[in-house]
């Protein structure tokens, strides 16, 4: 639900405009002063402010002077709203960074129409994505991987105001970081699914400071393992013939979820689905405002494995249905076509099942993931290279690339 604050001296002004902005389906916020406005903004960063000009304590040109020179405040739609119909005070408005200037008394159908026009070529994307951990396996730093980037398997993804992260491999230290200082004396509630505990994907959760700062809520979620819990796993990664520091250490609230089906998250809906790999693994689907993200590692072909008969065609094409129309589908290509016999039964891919699968699943953008620990720069560049090819030759016209640490993707 998109945050407005309105910020009017006039108090049947703010009780109309909320009246009609929370029919709208907005999460409506309101402040009587100027000052106020500018402590609840902050407080709020809400996606839209609906801002008075003459007001007590402080007029609605300091105010909207102070949210242009916040950094954290970047993006905020501002619409002036003012009996004032001087051209010297609309111009001035727009100088200090307003987007809009309506006048008082405005119709409310319009300013609705016009908040949601503007929202929707406001260029927030329904889904963020952050890349903190591409590699499979095991952490490779060094100066052959910078570019991709040596930490395992951490993603992170925003819908909205939803804090989602795939996997908490050692990527989960510095997403950790940056969140921690994101939400800095704010509260930060974390969803994190856990597409299985081999540790590539768990190591770097007893690192992740969000979950040592009281106030903050952590929930993982992932399935039941073969033999323990999801909690019990994760309390045993802490044993203290591993890890210094206990799980009970952990000073944020921390939920522990098995999943029977579909979570709803704000306006986002992460569904699961069974992978082929050794013990148990999930592939995710994240959607949002219309977009979808999906996510599939560790996950070996079935007719690869198994052979290629019509039971196994159809379990591959399950999965193939699972990332079905994504927009960007994640998903690992661990070797080459070269490399599979020697590391048959691994539970891994190679880029060829990863560009096929995309095809097959008629999604927009491929990023290839769980990168091999003996591939360094240099060599996924060549692989890309090869997929790009083998799409040229086939006539599959997605995008595709190798996913690489830092970088961000807007769906
Ligand atoms: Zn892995
Ligand atoms: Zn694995």
């Amino acid at each position: 639900m998109d945050k407005i604050v309105i910020v009017d001296d006039d108090p049947d002004i703010r009780r109309i405009a909320e009246l009609r902005l929370r029919i709208a389906g907005f999460h409506v916020l309101t402040a009587e002063d100027g000052e106020a406005g500018l402590q609840l903004i902050r407080a709020e960063k809400p996606r839209v402010v609906l801002l008075d000009l003459m007001m007590p304590k402080m007029h609605g040109f300091a105010v909207c002077q102070a949210i242009r020179s916040d950094a954290t405040l970047q993006g905020v739609f501002i619409i002036v709203t003012s009996a004032k119909t001087y051209s010297a005070d609309i111009k001035k408005v727009k100088e200090l960074g307003a987007d809009l200037y309506i006048n008082k008394p405005y119709d409310l159908e319009a300013l609705v129409g016009a908040i949601q026009k503007a929202l929707a070529s406001s260029g927030r994307p329904a889904i963020a994505v952050k890349f903190w951990g591409t590699r499979g396996s095991i952490p490779t730093p060094g100066r052959a991987t910078l570019r991709y980037g040596g930490n395992t398997s951490c993603v992170e993804v925003r819908c909205g105001e939803t804090v989602i992260l795939l996997d908490c491999g050692t990527g989960a230290r510095e997403a950790g970081l940056a969140l921690a200082g994101e939400f800095k004396g704010k509260t930060l509630h974390a969803h994190i699914f856990v597409s299985h505990t081999h540790w590539d994907h768990i190591q770097g959760f007893p690192f992740f400071v969000p979950a040592y700062i009281p106030g903050n809520h952590m929930t993982l979620y992932s399935v039941r393992g073969t033999d323990k819990s999801l909690a019990k796993i994760f309390t045993g990664q802490m044993d203290s013939s591993y890890f210094p520091v206990d799980l009970t250490d952990m000073m944020a609230h921390l939920d522990f979820v098995e999943l029977e089906g579909p979570i709803e998250l704000g306006g986002a809906k992460v569904t699961h689905f069974y992978l082929n790999h050794p013990g148990l693994a999930l592939g995710f689907r994240i959607e949002s405002e219309g977009k979808s993200v999906v996510y599939v590692t560790d996950h070996e072909p079935y007719c690869r494995l198994s052979g290629d008969n019509e039971h196994n065609r159809k379990l591959d094409r399950e999965v193939d249905d699972f990332a079905r129309g994504a927009d960007l589908y994640i998903r690992e290509a661990q070797y080459t076509e070269e490399e599979y016999p020697t590391k048959k039964s691994w539970g891994h891919s190679t880029w060829k099942d990863a560009v096929d699968s995309a095809h097959a699943a008629q999604a927009k953008r491929l990023v290839l993931f769980h990168h091999d620990p003996m591939h360094d720069d240099d060599f996924l560049d060549q692989v890309v290279a090869s997929c790009r090819s083998y799409m040229r030759e086939k006539g599959m016209t997605f995008e595709c690339e190798a996913g690489a640490a830092y970088q961000h993707i807007s769906v």
